[in-house]
């Protein structure tokens, strides 16, 4: 309903299309933003479009990236031969935010999920593969989330990895079962690590 003006009406309109917020929380921050400072208002717009313009992807773990190789990739005093396998840039940032986790990362961008129609391809599974081909690592520590999507993931890709003669491990179940990696704690992320089984 058209109370406020097509003005306001269209800002509601694409803030309660975003992930958590309910058409409540829509007309509050969008009253809150014809509020704002002009600046105020204008540097929140060009951060949005600037993040979506400028945004990478590492060429090499798929984490998102400033430039072309992310600053993890692009230390060499992080242990290239260990990689741990993530669905997402948030877990990649739960780990870092441990500083126990000294290897590499691989993005994978999902799970696979053949209730939501992903499978294996629509995920960074080739990119991890050819990795893998290129660069021989001692092992791939699976740290996929602990649901049904993140188990059937880290099958699949023991599957593919083990026979190539590399080890591959899984993170222990400290994080609670159909739990989301990226609000587990540090210290339980940190046992989940250390406590490892391989697959
Ligand atoms: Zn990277």
């Amino acid at each position: 309903m058209n109370f406020y003006g097509s003005y306001i009406t269209n800002l509601i309109k694409e803030l309660s299309s975003l992930p958590g917020i309910g058409s409540k929380t829509a007309q509050r921050l969008a009253f809150y933003i014809i509020n704002m400072p002009e600046e105020n208002a204008a540097a929140l717009s060009k951060a949005i479009i600037e993040a979506k313009k400028n945004i990478k992807y590492c060429s090499v773990c798929c984490n998102i990236s400033d430039s072309d190789v992310c600053t993890v990739c692009d230390n060499l005093k992080r242990d290239h031969a260990t990689i741990m396998v993530v669905e997402d840039p948030r877990d990649m940032a739960a780990y870092e935010r441990t500083k126990e986790y000294k290897g590499v990362y691989h993005v994978l961008h999902g799970a696979i999920s053949p209730m939501a129609g992903i499978g294996p391809e629509d995920i960074h599974i080739k990119e991890l593969l050819e990795r893998i081909h290129k660069k021989a690592p001692k092992e791939i520590i699976i740290a996929t989330n602990p649901n049904v999507e993140g188990e059937a993931t880290a099958m699949y890709l023991s599957r593919l990895i083990k026979p190539l003669g590399i080890n591959v491990s899984r993170i222990a179940n400290g994080v609670p079962v159909g739990g989301d990696l990226e609000y587990v704690d540090e210290v339980t992320l940190s046992r989940a690590l250390e406590g490892r089984r391989p697959m």
